[in-house]
């Protein structure tokens, strides 16, 4: 059995006994176990501030970028063995262990980009200078300069590789160190990508920290130049943000949280076009991928009525295909949720939706009787924004509800809201008047908005793809938080500050492109 060390202070360590167990998600056996107790995390925070924090801003954006780019080549070049080790613990079929292992190489890949195009500089500037004096000498700049914190970053268990990436890619680019703290129940990945990047001595030391095991007193150690980026649980979210360090010291803090991410279709599309074809596969995909355990996954569904029939026939097509169990199997799509807390919870809500709602349609065939198998489903309701239950319950797991509607624009917009603000919510449709006023609509509820039409019908990655140059994050119920979005992304681990000074002089410090 794997034995998770934690990477503090450039050393790997042990925590004391007892260690929490990591299980095969299909066999329910442990496979791994990890321990933080006793690890002085105070220290380990320290190390990070005084030694990682300052080798990272001595680097220029190209130079970050450049390790970056050296940290997405390890992950891409040792996949299968990362692809194997996610199967071992988490369950995960092939094609959803690529999903998450590419998904963290394209991200480190793309701020790799990003750094090259910011170039040789260290500092950025926000905007123009502006004269705010009698004369045009004296002028006043923003600039965006790193934090001189280190970064928490506490991640959900969903996606052990790309969670970690998506916010170390943006984090390391802006020059802060993390410590990264994975979820324990599916750390394996996480702990063993941290020690490939070791291996290959690419890390400056203190740059990236590695906390295996509960998170203990780590909030307790914050110090005021740290930050908190935050997946999970709104529950766990609201803990943080309460802490008393976090509130006495004003620690910004990131949520990415619960999202009853909504999916509307539009009353124009007709039965069998690429629009509907596109509005189906992309529901059929977050009800599968990941046996449903995407945040950006599809969890509502509005649907004219007029429509239901011809929804209901073309997911039973798809349904046909969906094969549940074995993720070594060939013919699996959908393997086991990650863990038996997730499968506790997934029957939970499925008892509850199954409580008000009738099932329009379940995958076929009997699940594995071991490991932790869920059956995708979905469930119809025309109660609309009265329907209980599921405009404030995310059910993680391959589950989704359709709620019929007459189609109307401002009734849509307004049942998707009942969700009380969401990561991502698609519309499809080609009538420009109808789909324009529902994505406006929907807009201030979420971090992105994905507008599927026979226009980009054959290029689409779908509304459930995390993508490093767009905004991943929502308000409200999602958390309130923003991460990725290309350059803007690096925003929470920089201060931005004004100087109001004399341009000549100014331009001397920070460059002639004031
Ligand atoms: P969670 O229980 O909130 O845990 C998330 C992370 O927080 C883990 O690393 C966990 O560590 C850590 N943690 C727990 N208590 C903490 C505390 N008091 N202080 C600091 N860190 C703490 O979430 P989860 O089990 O990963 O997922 C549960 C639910 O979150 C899902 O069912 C889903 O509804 C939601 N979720 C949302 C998203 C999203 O982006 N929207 C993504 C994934 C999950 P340990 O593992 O060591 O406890």
């Amino acid at each position: 059995m794997e034995r998770l060390t934690s990477r503090l202070q450039d050393a790997w360590i042990d925590g004391a006994a007892p260690h929490a167990s990591l299980v095969d998600a299909v066999s329910g056996q442990a496979v791994a176990e990890a321990s933080s107790n006793g690890l002085d995390l105070g220290a380990a925070l320290a190390f990070a501030r005084t030694v990682g924090g300052p080798s990272l801003r001595a680097l220029t954006f190209a130079q970050r970028g450049a390790l970056l780019k050296s940290l997405s080549g390890v992950l891409h070049a040792r996949r299968d063995e990362l692809v194997d080790l996610s199967r071992a613990n988490y369950g995960s079929t092939r094609g959803d262990a690529k999903f998450d292992v590419d998904g963290a190489s394209a991200t480190l890949a793309y701020y790799a980009s990003v750094g090259a195009k910011l170039g040789d500089r260290t500092v950025l500037l926000d905007g123009d200078a502006e004269a705010i004096g009698r004369s045009a000498r004296f002028v006043g700049q923003h600039v965006l300069v790193p934090r001189q914190g280190v970064a928490l970053h506490i991640n959900a268990f969903n996606f052990p590789a790309w969670g970690m990436a998506e916010k170390l890619a943006v984090s390391l680019l802006a020059g802060v160190p993390a410590l990264v703290k994975p979820a324990t129940a599916t750390a394996l990945v996480t702990w063993r990508v941290v020690q490939l990047w070791d291996e290959a001595a690419l890390l400056p030391p203190g740059a990236v920290s590695l906390l295996c095991g509960s998170a203990g007193d780590l909030l307790d150690h914050l110090a005021p130049q740290d930050v908190i980026a935050f997946t999970g649980s709104s529950d766990t979210g609201r803990t943080i943000r309460s802490h008393a360090k976090v509130i006495a010291l004003g620690i910004p803090v990131n949520v990415e949280a619960d999202s009853l991410n909504a999916s509307v279709l539009g009353p124009d599309v007709e039965p069998g076009e690429p629009t509907f074809e596109m509005f189906v596969s992309d529901m059929v995909r977050d009800l599968t991928q990941k046996a449903g355990q995407k945040c950006t996954a599809i969890r509502r569904v509005f649907v004219p009525t007029d429509l239901l029939e011809p929804v209901r026939e073309a997911l039973a097509d798809h349904f046909e295909r969906v094969v549940v169990g074995d993720p070594d199997a060939r013919e699996t799509s959908v393997g086991p949720v990650s863990t038996a807390v997730q499968l506790r919870d997934v029957n939970r809500g499925v008892d509850a939706l199954a409580s008000h709602f009738d099932e329009l349609i379940a995958a076929k065939g009997d699940l594995p009787e071991a490991g932790f198998f869920v059956r995708p489903r979905v469930f119809v309701t025309d109660l609309g924004a009265d329907a209980p239950y599921v405009h404030e319950h995310e059910v993680f797991g391959p589950v989704a509800t359709v709620l019929t509607w007459d189609g109307d624009a401002d009734a849509a917009v307004a049942m998707v809201a009942k969700g009380g603000g969401g990561l991502v919510a698609s519309v499809y449709s080609d009538d420009e008047s109808w789909a324009g006023r529902v994505v406006l609509g929907l807009a201030p509820w979420h971090g992105r908005i994905h507008w599927g039409s026979k226009k980009v019908a054959d290029q689409s990655p779908g509304p459930g793809t995390v993508l490093p140059n767009l905004v991943h994050g929502g308000p409200g119920k999602a958390g309130g938080g923003e991460e990725l979005g290309g350059v803007r992304g690096m925003r929470f681990y920089q201060q931005r500050t004004a100087i109001q000074a004399d341009r000549t002089l100014l331009e001397r410090v920070l460059g002639p492109s004031l």
